[in-house]
C-alpha cells in the first residue's frame, strides 16, 4: 500500500534490520525498542488491523513471534517476553499496518504495562457483556 512505511520495508524501499522472512511474514528490529531486542512481525500483505489477516498468516505471525521470543531469551539471557498487538489508534496503534511486537522482558527491566484490574458490579453484569460479545462473534 502506498504511503505505508511497513509496506515500504517489505518492498525494500525503506531500510530495516531483518531477522526472518518467508512467503507470508517478515520480522525486523523495532527502531525505538521498549528493551533492546524488541522485534516486530508483520504480514507481508497490507492489513490495517488484525481481523482481516487470513488465519494461516495470523497463525504464522504468532508462531514466528513465539520462536523469536525463545531466540531472544537465549541470545540476550532474559527471562521472558511479551507478545503484543495494538489494534486501532485508541488501543495504541501508531503504524496502521498490523504488527506483532515481540518484547524481551526481565525482572526489574524498568518497564511496566500499567495493567489495571477493575471489578464488575455483579456476576450478571459480567455475563450480560459476555452474551453481547458472543452475539457479535463471527468467523
Ligand atoms: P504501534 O504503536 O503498535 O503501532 O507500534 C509501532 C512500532 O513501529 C513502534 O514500536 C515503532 O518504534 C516502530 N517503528 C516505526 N517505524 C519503524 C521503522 N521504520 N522501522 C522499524 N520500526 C519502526
Ligand atoms: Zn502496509
Amino acid at each position: 500500500m502506498k504511503d505505508c512505511i511497513f509496506c515500504k520495508i517489505v518492498a525494500g524501499d525503506l531500510p530495516s534490520t531483518k531477522l526472518y522472512e518467508d512467503d507470508m511474514v517478515l520480522a525486523f528490529m523495532d527502531i525505538a525498542p521498549i528493551n533492546p531486542g524488541h522485534v516486530l512481525v508483520i504480514p507481508k500483505e497490507h492489513h490495517t488491523g488484525s481481523s482481516t489477516i487470513p488465519e494461516e498468516v495470523a497463525g504464522r505471525m504468532f508462531h514466528v513471534g513465539a520462536r523469536l521470543g525463545v531466540a531472544l531469551k537465549r541470545a540476550l539471557d532474559v527471562g521472558g517476553f511479551n507478545l503484543h498487538l495494538a489494534d486501532g489508534k485508541c488501543a495504541g496503534q501508531v503504524v496502521m499496518h498490523a504488527h506483532l511486537h515481540v518484547i524481551p522482558r526481565d525482572i526489574e527491566d524498568g518497564f511496566h504495562w500499567n495493567w489495571r484490574q477493575q471489578q464488575y458490579e455483579s456476576d450478571e453484569a459480567r455475563d450480560d457483556i459476555a452474551s453481547k460479545i458472543i452475539e457479535k462473534l463471527k468467523f
